[in-house]
């Protein structure tokens, strides 16, 4: 299930990374890339990939077609990608939203986005998506510190992510105190 990390792997990887594919076998798109990886796994028996498109439909079907085991030099642009996707995305989230709502009303996949963004773009960016996401200058803000660990998210998340830890570390990327008394300044003469 999730076998792009929803679309993450198939047009959202880092220009790098794209591009090591790209020069290994320019007749590969990324998303065919992603499901040889898949198929070359002996306990993978089922890939379950969610599509928007008649032509996504048709290029899995050909990814299928020509699966072959991969070659070890096909493995090592593998390892060098996947070095680079982890340096840019530290949180695996897909965006599903399976784990919502939260009953404390957190943006979780908002917040994981903004801080994939703040670690791959800038932390401006990703402050700037953690602000609008979360709804930070609003009257009622889903920080993810308003968190009372009661676990419902990661029962839901397909990914198994440690969603209360994540969060805990999303609140000290973006609500360190100095930043959450200029938050809360603002709010105030907003
Ligand atoms: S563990 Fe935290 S984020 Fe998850 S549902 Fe409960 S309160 Fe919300
Ligand atoms: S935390 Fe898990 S369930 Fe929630 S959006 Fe991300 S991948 Fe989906």
């Amino acid at each position: 299930m999730e076998p792009l990390l929803g679309g993450k792997l198939a047009t959202g990887l880092p220009k790098e990374a794209h591009e090591l594919f790209t020069k290994a076998d320019p007749s590969f798109s990324p998303a065919a890339w992603g499901l040889r990886w898949l198929w070359n796994q002996s306990e993978v028996t089922c890939v379950l990939s969610g599509t928007n498109t008649i032509a996504q439909i048709e290029e899995n079907i050909d990814a299928v077609r020509n699966a072959r085991s991969l070659t070890e030099t096909e493995l090592t642009v593998y390892a060098e990608v996947i070095a680079i996707f982890n340096k840019a995305y530290k949180i695996h989230c897909t965006g599903c939203n399976y784990c919502m709502p939260c009953s404390k009303g957190i943006n979780i996949p908002g917040c994981f986005a903004a801080c994939n963004t703040s670690y791959a773009q800038n932390f401006i960016t990703g402050m700037q998506q953690f602000l609008t996401s979360s709804a930070m200058m609003g009257k009622k803000p889903g920080s993810p510190r308003l968190c009372i660990e009661c676990g419902k998210c990661e029962s839901h998340c397909p990914q198994h992510l440690p969603i209360r830890k994540a969060l805990k570390q999303a609140a000290g990327r973006f609500e360190p105190l100095p930043i959450r008394l200029g938050l809360s300044i603002a709010r105030h003469f907003l």
